[in-house]
């Protein structure tokens, strides 16, 4: 016997009816993205690795260890997309989308990292994500917070935590780099592998470290809030200023750095309890240097990306936000005659009430095997046609939930039974 062939590791399925949750999940935050004028691009999951390399940039997690990268058979370097924002870049570029305009745009689909899967980390993971272009004030980075608030409050979540912080210019974190290198020098033996490794390629990830030992190492190491630049200064005391106006509660975060290169000046993110680590369910910010880097004319950009399966996580802990049936109506039938006409009622039901969820039941068999589908289909009416209704002419309408006789109506009447019973619009009346 052959063994069966399981899934990859860290790419998992999805499925009924949790599917439904999703579908909930992604229809709400889109909703708000559209009232708030971001129109949707979709992008390829598959881009030249080089995009990534020089993007996101060479000594970050994703680019050194986590990116799934192979040669096709042309013996091109491509890599399954680690987040979207440098895809997104790339397509405004070839499609020349910045030329005087301030495109405000979002994306979703999966994304791809090889890291160690655990609950909230998996290889194969979802993100929706927006990005804007062109705009450098403080005015479009509160509306993108507030929105992204908006997106969480429309999924039920009120327990996260919105933190903020400034990264600064490249000359501010340049100094604040040097700062806390001499600091951390002192200990670096008490540092955790990895850190003691980005001590000399990319300090500041260390304050992202997510171990215990290292974070209270850094507990009396400076801050980069000392080392920003006037200008940035300025830029972060207006996004307060606007987010305080409008009564959004914030934590301010001198450690918020970001685990990407590309950031600076506004950084943010909401971050939950309820997950352990994997804590933060939407991360964004400022990567002014970004179009420039690959190749377009300086232009200012901020985006975020919300992680679908953290959110997912967080509803199914409050209950879902859909308990949605797999139908409302079970249509029972019982023998070859009441099958033809059963599919012929069916049909026109489906034209006459075009949002009636109905569920067919096909494979024949007793009464009592079909009633007992319709119960675990969570319909909450069944429609029955037999003998006996066929010969009357009627067809017989039975309440699952609350129980009670099973009563015959007229065919022509159940267009109208069923729009009553489950407040649905008729065809015509639309
Ligand atoms: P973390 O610090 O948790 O590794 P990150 O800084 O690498 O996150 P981003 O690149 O900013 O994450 O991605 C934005 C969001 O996408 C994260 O806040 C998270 O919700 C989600 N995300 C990132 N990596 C994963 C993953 N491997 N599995 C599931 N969700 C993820
Ligand atoms: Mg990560």
């Amino acid at each position: 016997m052959s063994s069966n062939i399981r899934s990859v590791r860290g790419f998992s399925d999805t499925l009924p009816p949790i599917t439904a949750t999703w579908q909930a999940l992604e229809a709400r935050l889109r909703r708000i993205l559209d009232v708030y004028g971001y129109q949707e691009i979709r992008l390829p999951q598959v881009e030249k690795t080089e995009l990534f390399s020089r993007s996101i940039g060479e000594v970050t997690d994703i680019v050194e260890k986590e990116m799934y990268t192979f040669e096709d058979r042309n013996g091109d370097s491509l890599t399954l997309r680690p987040e979207g924002t440098a895809g997104c870049v790339r397509a405004c570029l070839e499609h020349g989308l910045l030329h005087n305009q301030q495109p405000r745009l979002w994306y979703a689909g999966a994304m791809f990292r090889h890291e160690r899967p655990q609950k909230g980390r998996l290889r194969q993971f979802h993100q929706i994500g927006a990005e804007v272009f062109g705009l450098t004030g403080p005015d479009i980075d509160a509306e993108m917070i507030l929105m992204t608030a908006r997106m969480l409050a429309a999924i039920g979540l009120d327990d996260v935590e919105l933190q903020i912080n400034s990264l600064g210019t490249p000359a501010a974190r340049q100094a604040y780099r040097e700062a806390l290198v001499a600091h951390l020098s002192g200990y670096s033996e008490q540092l955790d592998a990895d850190s003691q490794r980005r001590l000399q390629t990319n300090p500041l990830r260390i304050l992202d470290s997510k171990i215990p030992e290292t974070q209270a190492l850094l507990n009396d190491a400076p801050t980069l809030d000392e080392y920003l630049d006037q200008e940035s200064r300025d830029h972060f005391a207006e996004l307060r200023r606007r987010l305080d106006a409008v009564g959004q509660a914030y934590v301010v975060n001198p450690r918020l750095v970001r685990g990407l290169d590309y950031y600076g000046r506004t950084v943010f993110e909401w971050v939950t309890h309820r997950l352990g680590a994997q804590g933060t369910v939407c991360a964004g910010g400022r990567y002014d240097g970004v179009v420039e880097q690959l190749g377009g004319r300086p232009t200012p950009a901020i985006g975020f990306a919300m992680g679908l399966e953290r959110l997912v996580a967080l509803i199914e802990d409050n209950e879902g936000l859909v308990n949605t049936p797999q139908a409302d109506v079970y249509l029972v039938l019982l023998g070859d005659a009441a099958e033809l006409e059963g599919l012929r009622l069916a049909e026109k039901l489906r034209s006459d009430l075009p949002e009636l969820r109905l569920l067919m039941h096909c494979g024949g068999g007793s009464f009592k095997s079909q009633f007992k589908r319709a119960d675990r289909s969570g319909a909450r009416l069944a429609l029955v046609l037999a003998d006996q209704e066929l010969a009357d002419g009627t067809v017989g309408l039975k309440d699952l939930r609350e129980g009670g006789e099973q009563q015959a109506h007229p065919v022509d009447a159940v267009v109208h039974v069923l729009a009553r019973q489950l407040g649905l619009t008729t065809h015509s009346e639309d």
